[in-house]
């Protein structure tokens, strides 16, 4: 790229207004529309069952372990609009990462201690907690005795959950000037970007940092989003040229390769093996098969066709006779969807899958509904994930039976939103449909003396083996394919169908849900939602080395300074770890390995990528919003045993939390007096010390 033509480029502000709305196109929703977008919208997204060949690859591979060193094809990739992908002719990612690894800013270290410190919350926050009064269910005085005598910890179980969708009102919008930049917890740990809800007034940046706050264009940004980044002074820039975020359809795996460490993009690499139909009940099934159906019975058991076909035949022959839905493997919408009961009704080579269909759903006031819940992984390794406090409800516009001649009625057996939204109009509905905020489903259920707390627990399980089942496909495709591990991030929505016994089934996960807000219930989750997902996916400001280094902007103009922008050496990454760190990871795999147990000397030396990955971990909780992370903590110890290939990352990250969760300000001032010294900077070879 000619530097000085695009740093001109640079100075063209494309979409300087963002919150105008983008001329919708035949793959752009409506924004009143409320499903999602189908992962590759190709030849299986048909609703036609005709048996022409259609192009998806809709088998499962025999073998999808993360042993399995076949290249996975990657047919669900999805076009990556205009020119994310073609864009950079800098090199790749990490040979750019390279270039930036080896520029230590020691010269200046004095000045960037004294500077730094003003970061520093320690000072600026008095009260250092782990979950404010409205999110962790501890009293002061547990917390004090459970500072002095760790082995007083409490039953390691989800009871921690705070009142997760149990809806907290919504902060007033402040008159006050907010702040833009959110220090880090920890001393020498560069700041993130802060995101609010538009209207909210937020300080100007100086010029400097302005100059980088440039959001790639892309149509399918919701307009959720684009409003809280225009309330942090962000603009849309074309494609080409320099900017640090990217919101819209997922990335062609090569594309990954081309992500610069300091941009961010809302999918991993890899993420179709949760998000096709296909692919996540073959997970799911393999990790049955290996476990028991008793602890991965999450899924309606699913056949995928036509590799199938013969044991669907036989079950749709046999005496049990049952009805089973037939979906393409990665459309969404309710798009090409049907209900059958007799092997003549399903196509014979068409690329489908025919699911159990449960017939006996938990009704309100009649009528069948899915639950919506946004799940947002922050890391696939160390795994961290999150969940959204608040989610939808959505109704089928009719009353619900089971009757075989209601079966095609797609206003009774499918809850889509984009279906239901027109009976009313049809004439096929009296009332326009129903949706519900999670936090009403959840009252509901409480005042007819149900157990939320129990249904909260079997959803989280849910999720949890749900994710870790397609984890290692998912790290192996990200190691194959992107540079930097943290430049992704994704937001997941996963549809729970509940039966008649409030057991949640899972039907699919969705990779890009939709943050269409045409009503004002959507608008109330979904504009907090983004927000949430924005200020935890940390953006930080690029540093000038890195922007000089890609030449997007010529040296004279003004560059952020040190403190405020990043240093890849408090990263956790993969390239900076030691042979000494190395051999630690291994001593503790191979432990875990031989005992299924993880080592609590895991936290005796810490080393300095340790104390990266720890930092990270802390930082973000203190970003989550409405968001709570069920992946690690106190209670997710019993998980770590259906990881494929056990992770040096998740141990360490798992007994820090089974450690320090009820004493997170023991955890932190030890991190603290770590960073301090910048022990957490990658430079030396061999940095391991003991702070204990
Ligand atoms: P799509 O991605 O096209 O929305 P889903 O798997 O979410 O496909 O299915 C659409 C709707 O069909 C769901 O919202 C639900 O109401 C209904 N449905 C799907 N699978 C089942 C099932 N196994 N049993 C009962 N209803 C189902």
């Amino acid at each position: 790229m000619d530097s000085a033509a695009s740093s001109k480029d640079c100075k063209r502000k494309v979409g300087k207004q963002l919150l105008q709305e983008q001329p919708s196109t035949s793959s752009t929703p409506d924004e009143d529309d409320e499903d999602d977008y189908a992962i590759d919208g190709g030849d299986d997204s048909t609703n036609d069952y005709s048996d022409s060949e259609a192009e998806t690859d809709a088998s499962v591979p025999a073998d999808s372990s993360s042993n399995n060193k076949r290249r996975v094809s990657f047919q669900s990739d999805c076009d990556l609009p205009g020119a994310v992908s073609k864009r950079l002719d800098l090199g790749s990612a990490s040979a750019f990462f390279n270039g930036l690894t080896v520029s230590p800013r020691e010269q200046r270290s004095s000045s960037l201690k004294a500077k730094t410190r003003s970061f520093s919350p320690w000072r600026l926050v008095s009260k250092c907690f782990y979950g404010s009064s409205d999110s962790l269910p501890l009293l002061a005085t547990d917390r004090s005795v459970l500072e002095k005598s760790p082995s007083l910890r409490r039953p390691l179980d989800f009871d921690y959950l705070p009142n997760f969708c149990r809806n907290r009102p919504e902060a007033i919008v402040s008159d006050e000037k907010q702040p833009f930049l959110r220090p880090s917890r920890f001393s020498h740990v560069p700041p993130t970007i802060r995101f609010y809800l538009y209207g909210e007034k937020v300080e100007k940046p100086k010029r400097a940092i302005r100059r980088m706050l440039r959001w790639c264009h892309n149509s399918l940004i919701p307009k959720v989003v684009r409003k809280c980044l225009a309330t942090s002074h962000f603009y849309i820039v074309e494609e080409k040229l320099f900017w640090i975020g990217y919101w819209g359809r997922h990335l062609k795996s090569s594309s990954y390769r081309h992500i610069l460490p300091y941009q961010k993009v809302n999918h991993f690499a890899g993420a179709f093996h949760i998000g096709r139909k296909d692919r996540l009940w073959g997970h799911i099934n393999r990790m049955s098969i290996k476990w028991g159906s008793d602890h991965f019975n999450l899924m309606p058991f699913t056949y995928v066709l036509p590799k199938d076909s013969r044991h669907l035949k036989g079950v749709l022959t046999g005496p049990n006779a049952t009805y089973l839905i037939l979906k393409p493997p990665a459309s969404a919408r309710g798009a090409g969807i049907k209900i059958v009961h007799r092997y003549q009704q399903v196509p014979k080579k068409t690329p489908l899958i025919a699911q159990h269909y449960v017939d006996r759903p938990f009704l309100i006031n009649g009528a069948k509904f899915d639950l919506r819940l946004y799940v947002y992984i922050t890391s696939l390794n160390p795994l961290r994930i999150y969940l959204y406090e608040d989610g939808l409800v959505r109704f089928a516009s009719l009353r619900y039976s089971n009757a075989l001649s209601s079966l095609s009625n797609r206003f009774m057996h499918l809850t889509n939103y984009s279906i239901n939204k027109t009976a009313h109009e049809n004439g096929a509905s009296d009332r326009p449909v129903d949706k519900w905020t999670l936090a009403k489903l959840w009252r509901y259920l409480e005042e007819r003396g149900l157990d939320g707390n129990k249904l909260t627990q079997q959803i989280v399980d849910l999720i949890l083996k749900a994710i870790i089942g397609c984890e290692a496909s998912m790290t192996h495709h990200m190691q194959q394919y992107a540079a930097c591990p943290f430049t992704s991030h994704e937001l997941f929505g996963f549809d729970i169908l509940l039966d008649e016994s409030l057991k949640p089934w899972l039907l699919e996960v969705n990779i890009s849900p939709s943050l269409q807000s045409g009503t004002e219930l959507d608008r109330a989750v979904k504009g907090p939602l983004a927000r949430d997902v924005l200020n935890l996916s940390g953006m930080n400001i690029p540093d000038k080395q890195q922007i000089s280094v890609a030449r997007l902007i010529p040296h004279s103009l003004p560059v952020p300074s040190s403190e405020e922008s990043l240093d890849y050496r408090v990263k956790p990454l993969e390239a900076l770890v030691t042979e000494r760190e190395k051999a630690k990871r291994e001593a503790h795999v191979a432990h875990f390995l031989q005992t299924g147990s993880v080592l609590p000397s895991i936290l005796h030396d810490l080393t300095s990528d340790d104390v990266r990955l720890l930092v990270d971990m802390e930082d973000e909780w203190d970003r989550r919003g409405r968001f709570t992370r069920i992946f690690p903590s106190p209670g997710t110890t019993r998980y770590l045993k259906y990881f494929d290939i056990p992770k040096y990352a998740n141990l360490l990250l798992d007994e820090w939390m089974s450690h320090y969760f009820y004493m997170r300000d023991s955890g932190c001032r030890r991190l603290e007096s770590l960073c301090r010294n910048k022990f957490h900077f990658a430079q030396s070879p061999d940095s391991t010390f003991s702070d204990a």
